[in-house]
């Protein structure tokens, strides 16, 4: 595995890597690994000759009262990580690197971001489409990876890729969960011994609304409300949000009649957890389309 840490070093092996016409699967994250992320390298490992990750906490998209500063970051760890599960390329810039200056031009999302963690998180869209569009043209992938349990991110990328004719394929990477169904977060590291045990009910409560729709309740209003008291009776956390929306549109729907997600975002003392289930009209994750 290489290890590249400059705009330019990135572009001078990406234009001698499609000499070869090699195809470029490319990993972002923002460090930390686990096996979430271990996931979609894994998956791009298998779909392409050329596999680069990136590793960059990007400012442009935590808030000026989030966690910028105490993001878990964790260099040495993450190489070893990257290489064992077969990167060929780690790209890790600095912020300096990526950003020299303050940008003149910047990317703002409009649509599917008045809702879910776009609503809570004002700016952070038009952070990550800014940092995705800058990697996007340095890495020149074919195929990106991302995962399910950022949803709205993917809905948001996907629209992204199509409304400004990005070449690349978009793959949405099922989440990967501990033993006991808490979706892996590099987060996760911020919440107490406490918490860590009722964190796990929000996957619970999930699975409490995939059972409603099981047995034929198609009230999104219902449904939620049930989620709702479900995590405020089981955990400690303030809600942030409940909300079921078409996916990958974000629509508010009054019937549940197409695929659709429920998904949950709740703050605990240090932590503030996300999570969904993505599911078509009767209940089943299987067959989820963008
Ligand atoms: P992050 O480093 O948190 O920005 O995440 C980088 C990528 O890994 C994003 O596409 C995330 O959706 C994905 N990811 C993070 N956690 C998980 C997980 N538990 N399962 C699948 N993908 C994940």
């Amino acid at each position: 595995m290489q290890v590249i840490k400059t705009i330019q070093e990135m572009q001078q092996t990406v234009k001698k890597i499609k000499q070869k016409q090699s195809t470029i699967g490319f990993v972002p994250t923002m460090g930390y690994l686990h096996e979430g992320h271990t996931a979609l390298v894994d998956q791009a490992r298998k779909q392409n000759s050329i596999v680069i990750m990136s590793i960059f906490v990007n400012p442009l998209q935590f808030g000026p009262n989030e966690d910028f500063d105490k993001y878990p970051r964790d260099e040495m760890r993450d190489m070893k990580i990257a290489e064992e599960h077969g990167v060929d390329y780690l790209f890790l810039p600095t912020v300096d690197e990526m950003y020299p200056n303050k940008l003149g031009v910047n990317m703002t999302v409009i649509d599917r971001v008045d809702v879910l963690c776009g609503k809570s998180r004002p700016g952070h869209f038009s952070g990550v489409v800014t940092v995705l569009t800058k990697l996007f043209h340095v890495t020149q992938p074919d195929h990106v990876y991302f995962g399910r349990k950022d949803a709205q991110q993917v809905a948001v990328i996907d629209q992204m890729i199509k409304d400004l004719n990005f070449p690349l394929t978009l793959h949405m990477v099922p989440t990967v969960r501990e033993k006991d169904g808490l979706a892996k977060s590099s987060r996760n590291v911020y919440l107490t011994e406490s918490e860590r045990e009722e964190a796990v009910q929000l996957y619970h409560s999930l699975h409490l609304a995939q059972k409603k729709i099981f047995d034929g309740e198609n009230n999104p209003a219902i449904i939620v409300n049930e989620v709702k008291k479900y995590i405020q009776s089981n955990t400690s956390g303030a809600i942030d949000y409940v909300e079921i929306l078409t996916f990958p549109t974000l629509q508010p729907m009054d019937l549940i009649n197409q695929q659709f997600i429920i998904a949950i975002a709740v703050q605990f003392d240090k932590a503030r957890l996300i999570d969904n289930l993505i599911m078509s009209a009767d209940g089943k994750i299987d067959h989820i389309t963008l």
